[in-house]
């Protein structure tokens, strides 16, 4: 089969692999339906790398797939069954998996990174990694599982009571998926703030009351306006605004910390983060969203497949990459079985 292949140090290939097989009494043969490309692959694929993963591995950690065969042990799940996979294989023994902080796992066995993943017509995972999904779900919004899940995790962490009013910063996929939920879960005013005219256009279809020019010179000004006396949740989903998150948020608010660039320092006023008692959150994957992910995806008024700019074969991977890497793309989506 054809499988997009991370060779090391920003170089990936197309190439023919063999077809994977069931070696453990719990592994499940998938065939992938849609698998997302991510800002952790562009990550991945930078040179020097911002985030590490196994060289000869398949890509392609979020994606949807329907089940072939079961191991004797792949517990609950029959072929034909549709899945989407929770690609993150916490080790069970380190110190934070024994805590139940299964995502703080130092030695995360991730599929798509640190073991094949979905960008292939096949892939074998661990049956306790995939949740059912039903069929009727598009599958242009079941392959949003994953990171939809992480942004599930953080809205629990940061949740809105009916009313509140939130900014999101930045409206690439994760900063829209924000818009959405806290829109779909009562939320008052939503503000987005994004440089990109075509993703203020997304935020607000998606339920943004007002979508702001990031690069506006007047951007704490503007956004006063509308909310004078700060808003009572900020989310960074790009990794480098801490700073105006802090500015924007209300006294006593909540300032959600999502993005991450590695290796970058901020300056943040502590006087700030005092004299405005903030409640600073930090957000890292999931640990549970799954299964109220999946419930989530299968309701008809939650059009998050709003955030898929593109849908390409395997082929189209560089195009893909190279999109994002431009900002022209949303969420870029390859479908295996068409390539
Ligand atoms: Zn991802
Ligand atoms: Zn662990």
């Amino acid at each position: 089969m054809q499988a997009i292949v991370f060779l090391g140090s920003g170089r990936w290939a197309l190439q023919e692999v063999a077809e994977p097989r069931r070696t453990q009494p719990d592994d499940v043969l998938l065939e992938v339906e849609r698998t997302g490309i991510c800002g952790t692959d562009l990550h991945i694929l930078s040179d020097p790398p911002k985030h590490p993963a196994t060289p000869g591995s398949i890509l392609g950690h979020e994606y949807v797939a329907r089940v072939l065969e079961c191991g004797a042990n792949a517990k609950g799940l029959s072929a034909r069954d549709r899945v989407v996979v929770d690609p993150n294989i916490p080790c069970g023994a380190c110190d934070s998996c024994r805590q139940g902080r299964i995502n703080m796992c130092q030695k995360m066995g991730t599929l798509g990174i640190f073991q094949n993943g979905g960008l292939a017509r096949y892939n074998v995972a661990p049956a306790r990694s995939l949740h059912k999904i039903a069929l009727e779900v598009p599958p242009e919004r079941a392959v949003l599982a994953e990171p939809l899940t992480c942004i599930y995790s953080a809205f629990e962490k940061a949740p809105a009571n009916p009313g509140d009013s939130i900014v999101v910063l930045g409206a690439g996929p994760i900063g829209l998926m924000f818009v959405l939920l806290y829109r779909k879960m009562g939320a008052g005013t939503i503000v987005s703030v994004e440089p990109r005219e075509l993703r203020r256009r997304v935020a607000s279809d998606l339920g943004a009351d007002v979508a702001i020019d990031f690069h506006s010179d007047s951007l704490i000004p503007e956004v006063r306006k509308i909310l004078p006396s700060g808003a009572d949740i900020v989310i960074d989903s790009v990794g480098t605004l801490i700073a105006a998150a802090v500015e924007l948020v209300r006294p006593g608010g909540t300032v959600v910390l999502f993005g991450m660039v590695h290796g970058l320092t901020q300056t943040v006023s502590q006087y700030d983060l005092t004299r405005k008692e903030l409640t600073i959150v930090g957000s890292f994957i999931q640990r549970n969203a799954f299964p109220k992910v999946t419930r989530l995806l299968q309701q008809k008024d939650f059009p998050v497949e709003k955030v898929v700019s593109h849908c390409l074969p395997l082929t189209g991977m560089g195009e893909a990459l190279e999109a994002m890497r431009q900002g022209i793309a949303l969420k870029v989506i390859l479908n295996p079985a068409n390539s």
